[in-house]
């Protein structure tokens, strides 16, 4: 990773917020650029045509779970992910460290073992394991295994975690550099920590950096901290990372909070968010959130949000997708989840005009107004 595999060239800057493009082996990302999660190999209720239509650039999966089922080897066999997708965008897989870490997991200074949930059988999971299994899965973007302490935590156990995650960070640098010295064009992010400390998410972001990293993850915010909370650790993390990597804020998705951290310089984004939100009818309009089951809307025959230019807003009205989620017809889960997933896709893709314009503080006052 001596010389990065990515690179980003700063379109224009509006304040502290940023409009980029990451130049990859693949082709290139326009930032800001929200990424949908389809945690098996599929965006939920979506096939790779639909991700076509929506515009999306990158797609994430995730590593514990594609390891447990199929199995990374199987991924391999069918060609990995974009060939058994039949996805020719950019894909990034996650560590799988944040699942593995919810599993009550026994950690030590080289790595961590835990219990399937698919069958009860053991793993262990090491930063250098991690790469491998990733490589076999065939992504663009790696993240490494990184420390995610139980929250709330004492600060010393923040602080333990934000120090192995530094150690780890090294070991699986110098597992990528053995595939990358054999040919691998994947690239590999390294992972800032740190909870909401700004020291100690300053010294965490300069340890990554140091270690060097194709591009730089920020973990462990929206968690259940407020957001006067998160931002000034994001910004702390941010100031001590280069301007010409990506940077990708992890988990985050709410519009609020992704234009909030659009305007502090992030360019990646991934949550469940809208797909989540989307199977529950609830609907992401211009006018804030709207609860598809409200009675309000059962004779309506406006679309999910007059504002929108998705298929389904051009389509079809409340009062019939309303009824379809009413006696659980599967197709509503797809209409809405088309509809959650294009609206944040434009969200963003305003943010980066509005970058480029110089009217970034319009649009996040916009934002702020409609979502409180
Ligand atoms: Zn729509």
């Amino acid at each position: 990773v001596n010389v990065p595999l990515l690179t980003s060239t700063v379109d224009a800057v509006d304040g502290t917020a940023r409009a980029t493009t990451v130049h990859t082996p693949r082709g290139q990302i326009e930032t800001p650029c929200f990424m949908p999660v389809g945690t098996r190999g599929a965006v939920r209720h979506l096939a790779a045509n639909d991700l076509d239509d929506l515009g999306v650039q990158v797609v994430l999966a995730n590593t514990y779970h594609l390891m447990m089922r199929p199995g990374a080897e199987l991924v391999a066999e069918l060609g990995g992910l974009h060939q058994m997708m039949a996805w020719d965008g950019h894909v990034l897989t996650d560590s799988g460290g944040f699942q593995v870490f919810s599993l009550e997991p026994k950690v030590d200074d080289d790595g961590v073992t835990f219990r399937s949930t698919y069958d009860g059988t053991r793993h262990r999971f090491t930063p250098a394991s991690v790469v491998d299994t990733q490589r076999l899965l065939g992504a663009d973007i790696q993240m490494v295994l990184d420390v995610c302490p139980p929250l709330p935590s004492p600060p010393n156990v923040v602080a333990l975690a934000m120090e192995r995650t530094a150690a780890w960070a090294q070991l699986a640098r110098d597992a990528m550099d053995v595939h990358r010295s054999n040919g691998s064009t994947q690239a590999l992010f390294g992972i800032v920590q740190g909870g909401i400390d700004v020291d100690l998410r300053r010294r965490s972001a300069e340890h990554t950096r140091t270690v060097g990293f194709d591009g730089y993850g920020i973990g462990g915010l929206s968690v259940g901290e407020p957001r006067h909370e998160m931002l000034p650790a994001l910004a702390a993390a941010l100031g001590e990372l280069p301007t010409d990597q990506p940077r990708y804020l992890m988990g985050v998705g709410d519009p609020r909070s992704v234009v909030e951290a659009v305007g502090l310089g992030v360019d990646l984004f991934d949550c469940v968010l809208p797909t989540r939100l989307a199977r529950h009818g609830t609907i992401l309009t211009a006018a804030g959130r709207l609860n598809l089951r409200n009675l309000v809307h059962a004779t309506s025959d406006e679309p999910l949000d007059p504002a929108c230019a998705c298929p389904v807003c051009a389509r079809w009205s409340r009062g019939y997708l309303r009824h379809l989620l009413l006696v659980q017809e599967p197709t509503v889960a797809r209409l809405c989840t088309i509809h959650n997933v294009h609206w944040l896709l434009r969200l963003v893709e305003e943010a980066r005009d509005a970058v480029l314009a110089g009217t970034f503080d319009a649009l996040r006052a916009r934002v702020a107004d409609r979502w409180p």
